[in-house]
């Protein structure tokens, strides 16, 4: 197991900066997501953490010691790819024992090795098949194994389920989650999913355009996001944001409608982004709440996204009540009082 810290760490291929100045302490242990967009730099640092990359600034600390000139093979880190990236002459066994024999270890250690991972990732069955006789979920399986066998300080994974459907993907999250808690091992996860990095992480570090826009744990970033970045990447509705004004009694108005009281005291007449989740607001009759009109309904099985139209602007709602609702009806919106969230327009920094 091992810490990896990150100090001042940059990149630049030549086009621009890639990576700007990151700042991280990755603790024993921990399973902690690179959440980003694609293009955002998640795989380079990731690589520059396992040595397949130098970085052009900044230092790179595992387990305390600077391995800025360390060689990969010598960092002790396994990684996982999207690609499973397996030989497809050998079997799975031949597979997992393969950096095992590199290293020369004996015989009887790699059988050993081999079939302790593969009875925890249950493919013992499978020791003797080749990878094209597997599904992508062993695949990734067998991917993993061969991680597992070397025994590393810190797991480095790339995206690794984004080939799987959605089914075998869920299902994946929960086995590398269950290996996590059963081996401890570091591990850093790099995914553009925020399902993935919600569900799997024990903190995530949200990345856009080669910086760290906030860290945290999973719910501290989504009940209390630095920023419009992070608001908008996690959630599913997304967050709605709006364009409200501060009204002289301290109320968020939005196209004319009196919304909700701001969650702090601001000058009267400031412009700001108002943050709302679809899952806080609620449903009532148009004389009983904020005048809105339906604009469409989804059907989730657990409940309904009402897309709704206030003025010139579109918000969505997720909501259990099974009151009939059809696209044009008028309802009325309620807005709970510790709902908004406030952002500055220009920069989308939260102000409340
Ligand atoms: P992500 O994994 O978040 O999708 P990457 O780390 O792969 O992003 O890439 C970040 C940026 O760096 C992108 O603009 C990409 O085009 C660029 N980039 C990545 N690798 C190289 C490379 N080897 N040479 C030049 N540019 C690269
Ligand atoms: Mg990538």
């Amino acid at each position: 197991m091992a810490t990896i810290t990150l100090s001042n760490v940059s990149k630049d291929y030549g086009g621009g900066p890639v990576l700007r100045g990151i700042d991280l302490e990755i603790r024993e242990g921990e399973f902690v997501a690179l959440m980003g967009p694609s293009g955002c730099g998640k795989s380079t640092l990731l690589r520059l953490i396992a040595g397949l990359e130098e970085p052009g600034g900044g230092q790179i600390h595992i387990d305390g010691r600077l391995v800025n000139d360390v060689a990969p093979k010598d960092r002790d880190l396994a990684m996982v790819f999207q690609s499973y990236a397996l030989y497809p002459h050998m079997t799975v066994r031949e597979n997992m024992s393969f950096a095992l024999k590199q290293r020369r270890l004996p015989q009887t250690e790699i059988t050993k090795a081999v079939e302790a991972a593969a009875a925890k990732l249950g493919l013992t069955a499978l020791l003797e098949r080749k990878p094209k006789a597997l599904s992508g979920g062993q695949r990734q399986r067998v991917a993993m194994g061969r991680a597992i066998v070397r025994d590393p300080k810190a797991f480095l994974f790339d995206e690794p389920l984004s080939n799987l459907d959605a089914r075998l993907r869920e299902q994946m999250r929960y086995e590398i989650r269950k290996l996590h808690r059963e081996l401890g091992a570091t591990s850093v996860y790099v995914t553009h999913d925020q399902v993935e990095a919600m569900t799997m992480a024990d903190r995530i570090v949200a990345l856009n355009d080669g910086a760290i826009q906030q860290v945290g744990s999973p719910q501290d970033l989504y009940d209390n996001p630095a920023n419009l970045f992070v608001a908008g990447f996690l959630g599913s509705p997304p967050m709605n944001f709006l364009d409200a004004t501060l009204a002289p009694d301290g109320a968020l108005v939005v196209e004319g409608q009196t919304l909700v009281r701001a969650p702090l005291s601001l000058p009267p007449g400031t412009t700001v982004t108002l943050g709302l989740r679809p899952e806080h607001l609620a449903l009532t009759t148009p004389a009983d709440g904020v005048p809105v009109r339906v604009d469409m309904v989804e059907p989730t099985g657990t409940g309904r996204v009402v897309h709704l139209a206030l003025g010139a602007q579109r918000l969505k709602l997720f909501t259990m009540d099974t009151r009939p609702l059809a696209p044009g009806d008028a309802v009325g919106l309620m807005v709970p009082p510790g709902a908004p969230l406030l952002f500055q327009p220009g920069t989308g920094t939260r102000i409340g």
